[in-house]
């Protein structure tokens, strides 16, 4: 009870200091960035077959020796924009990725890798000056983020800080991310059950693509990303920041990814003939597991 109040004392405090530099600092442009675990194992349990039919019986295949733990950071902005680049570190055996055949790259990925999934050191410099710090880059930027330990370390971010810019840290307590970490509140959830959905049509629709491959997961992921930044989830991305008490007005009525994605209109043909999975959220249009996810649409 006492580390309750504990933390919420510690969350009013952060939104004061958060409200404090808003109304010091006009123009400073405001981002939150979170790790996020990638489920390796995506397969949902319950039934795959639609309500009242014959219980399908699905496969599930043993992916040990393919599987890769993932850490996903993603980064989103206050006023509802979504960073262009989102940083994943693999876990390999090696601790590297492999020297001589070159993995899946796409200009929205900057791809880390350790022994384990978890981010390091290093993992965390690339983050910065791969991702968060690279131009154009806002004068002066606030960053929150949660209280792990290199993002306490300031002295540590602050070298990595392009001269000429200024960016101010405020760490969510330990403890207060389910109630201030803005990503964790909508967004992380949301992915997941992108995720989820992905896999379940692999599994529904016998796709031959084996998300748990390294290239195939990466491609994935920087599909979701791409579709997540579409501008018509701009509501849907500042409705964490609303939720976490950084926003004072409710962001207009949106429809989740998932609900797009994956809702009515997704089920047209695909313009290949075969029949839609996925509706892209730029061009509007139903598009196959194959032609939108493993050849990587971009039609913005
Ligand atoms: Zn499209
Ligand atoms: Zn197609």
């Amino acid at each position: 009870m006492k580390d309750r109040e504990d933390i919420l004392r510690q969350i009013e405090e952060l939104q004061k200091k958060f409200l404090e530099i808003l109304a010091n600092n006009p123009g400073i442009v405001v981002v939150n960035s979170d790790q996020t675990g990638q489920v390796k194992e995506t397969h949902s349990t319950r039934t795959l077959a639609p309500e009242g039919e014959k219980d399908v019986v699905v496969e599930i295949e043993n992916a040990s020796a393919t599987t890769h733990a993932v850490t996903v950071l993603p980064t989103i902005y206050l006023d509802g924009r979504q960073h262009p680049k989102v940083y994943v570190h693999l876990g390999e055996a090696t601790g590297a990725l492999p020297k001589f055949k070159p993995v899946y790259s796409n200009p929205n990925l900057v791809i880390g890798a350790s022994k384990s999934h978890i981010m390091n050191k290093e993992g965390t410099e690339r983050f910065l000056k791969e991702v968060l710090f690279i131009q154009p880059m806002p004068k002066h930027m606030l960053l929150l983020i949660d209280s792990w330990p290199l993002f306490l370390n300031h002295s540590f971010i602050q070298q990595f800080v392009p001269q000429g810019h200024k960016v101010t840290i405020l760490n969510i307590p330990k403890g207060g991310t389910s109630l201030s970490q803005p990503l964790d509140l909508n967004y992380n959830q949301q992915w997941k059950s992108v995720m989820r959905r992905l896999n379940d049509a692999i599994l529904i629709h016998e796709i031959d693509y084996k998300i748990h491959v390294r290239d195939n997961l990466l491609r994935a992921i920087s599909q979701v990303y791409w579709c997540f930044g579409a501008p018509r989830f701009c509501e849907f991305r500042r409705y964490g920041w609303y939720k976490g008490g950084y926003l004072d007005t409710h962001p207009a009525p949106f429809v989740t990814p998932p609900k797009y994605l994956f809702g009515e209109g997704s089920e047209g043909d695909c313009t290949c003939g075969e029949p839609g999975l996925i509706l892209c959220p730029y061009c509007e249009k139903p598009h196959c597991f194959i032609c939108f996810v493993a050849n990587s649409h971009r039609c913005a």
